[in-house]
C-alpha cells in the first residue's frame, strides 16, 4: 500500500497518519517530523531547513525531495509506505511519480482531510499551548495556511483527476474520523 495523506496545516495528519500506517503495517513518514529531528540534532539538512520552516515556508523542493527519496529506499518503506506532508509542490509530485515508478509499483491513494477554517487555527493555537512548536506562532500558523492554499491545494485536482482522491471529513473526535478513513480506505480496495 502506498498512499499519501494531505490536508491544511492543523487537519490531523500526524495523528491519523500514525493509526493508519500501523493498521497495514507499512511506516509513516512525516516530512516535517523528520525536518524537525534534523533541526533539534544540529544536522546539515536540518541547518538548511530552519530558517524556512520558522518562516512558515515550504523548504526548498531539491532539499525535500532527496530526503524522502533516501527514506523511500530504506528497507522497512519497500512493502509500502503511508507519506505525511509529502509531496506539497507540483514539482514534489512529478519527483514522487519517478521514485515510485522506479520501485515498479503504483500510488494507491490520496487520503485529504477536510477541517473548516475557524476549527484548524483553533486546534494550531491549542497545539502550541502544548507541543511548543516554534512554527505555530500566530503569524506563522497563518503563513503557512497560504502557503497550503497557494502551493499545496492545487495538488488536490491532480490527484482527483488520476481517481486516487478519497476525502474524509476531519471534524469531530479523533477515533471517529479514523473509522471515516478506514472505511473510505475499504472502498478503494474493493473498486
Ligand atoms: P504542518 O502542521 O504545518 O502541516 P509539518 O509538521 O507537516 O507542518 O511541516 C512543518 C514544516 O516543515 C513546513 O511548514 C515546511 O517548512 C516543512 N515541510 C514539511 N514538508 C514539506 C514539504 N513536502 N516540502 C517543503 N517543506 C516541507
Amino acid at each position: 500500500m502506498r498512499m499519501i495523506f494531505m490536508g491544511p496545516p492543523g487537519a490531523g495528519k500526524g495523528t491519523q497518519a500514525k493509526l493508519v500506517a500501523d493498521k497495514y503495517g507499512i511506516p509513516a513518514i512525516s516530512t516535517g517530523d523528520i525536518f524537525r529531528a534534523n533541526v533539534s540534532q544540529g544536522t546539515d539538512l536540518g541547518k538548511q531547513a530552519q530558517e524556512f520552516m520558522d518562516a512558515g515556508e515550504y523548504v526548498p523542493d531539491e532539499v525535500t525531495n532527496l530526503m524522502v527519496r533516501n527514506r523511500i529506499d530504506e528497507d522497512d518503506a519497500h512493502p509500502g509506505f503511508l507519506l505525511d506532508g509529502y509531496p506539497r509542490t507540483l514539482a514534489q509530485v512529478e519527483e514522487l511519480d519517478g521514485m515510485i515508478r522506479h520501485t515498479g509499483h503504483e500510488l494507491d491513494a490520496v487520503v485529504v482531510l477536510t477541517v473548516d477554517p475557524e476549527e484548524l487555527v483553533q486546534r494550531l493555537l491549542q497545539r502550541a499551548e502544548t507541543d511548543g512548536r516554534s512554527d505555530d506562532t500566530e503569524d506563522v500558523v497563518r503563513r503557512r495556511q497560504e502557503v497550503y492554499t497557494e502551493q499545496t491545494e492545487p495538488l488536490i485536482g491532480v490527484y482527483r483527476e488520476r481517481g486516487l482522491l478519497v476525502e474524509v471529513d476531519g471534524m469531530g473526535p479523533v477515533e471517529e474520523v479514523t473509522a471515516r478513513i478506514f472505511g473510505a480506505l475499504q472502498d478503494v480496495r474493493e473498486s
